[in-house]
């Protein structure tokens, strides 16, 4: 027997479409790591904000649809760490990183062959964003700086929030090696608004050792 959704019974996305203010303007934004190939269960994400998008503006709604491609976060995948020649790639932003096709790189590579599957299962993001646009034209410089001046306040949500203990030189930045080219690798320790001073210390998950310095475990002195 099938049942018809009364007032109480709300098909979920129509709840939450009720639930919003009607006199604002509304963004709902989703975003991937194109960290190497995605599976089919990749689409979970963008499926829900889509079926969102959807009743929102059934509902009236002034509403967005954004979509991000974080193209600037470190390698950190432990299956493409096993993949030929992807051992030195690894704590590289996935947009330095050569890709299996020529003329395009690793992350847009994978990024643009998950956006293509959107179109042949009707998700139309308004607008799509590389985060190597948004870091690169300076656009979110102020709120780079927001978070670096309230780094204590960010410690303290990590503390409460992930039970995750910073310490108290810690800054809710990363920074690019000059040496090695590698985030995960770089500590950021003080900034004085234009720059941010680090020295190696830190390593993320299957991140080799700094090869741009003769001690090859520490990172130099590098910039955002
Ligand atoms: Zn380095």
């Amino acid at each position: 027997m099938t049942t018809t959704p009364t007032d109480r019974e709300l098909f979920w996305a129509d709840a939450v479409a009720a639930s919003l203010p009607r006199d604002v303007h509304h963004v709902i934004r989703d975003s991937k790591t194109p960290s190497g190939p995605v599976p089919i269960s990749g689409l979970r994400g963008p499926v829900i904000t889509d079926a969102l998008y959807r009743a929102f503006r059934e509902h009236g709604l002034d509403i967005r649809y954004v979509f991000t491609i974080d193209d600037f976060d470190p390698m950190d995948s432990a299956s493409m760490k096993q993949q030929a020649g992807m051992a030195e790639q690894m704590g590289k932003p996935l947009f330095m990183i050569p890709s299996p096709e020529p003329g395009k790189d690793f992350a847009r590579y994978h990024a643009e062959r998950f956006l293509s599957t959107f179109e042949r299962v009707g998700i139309h993001p308004q607008e799509i964003h590389w985060l190597r646009d948004l870091y690169g034209s300076g656009k979110l410089d102020k709120e780079i700086d927001l978070v670096l001046r309230n780094a204590d306040v960010v410690r303290r949500v990590y503390a409460e929030v992930s039970n995750v203990q910073k310490d108290a030189s810690w800054l809710p930045v990363w920074v690019i090696c000059e040496n090695c080219g590698r985030i995960g690798t770089t500590h950021a320790s003080d900034f004085d608004a234009a720059a941010v001073t680090a020295g190696g210390s830190r390593r993320s998950k299957g991140t080799r050792s700094c090869p741009g310095t003769s001690s090859g475990a520490r990172c130099g002195t590098s910039s955002t």
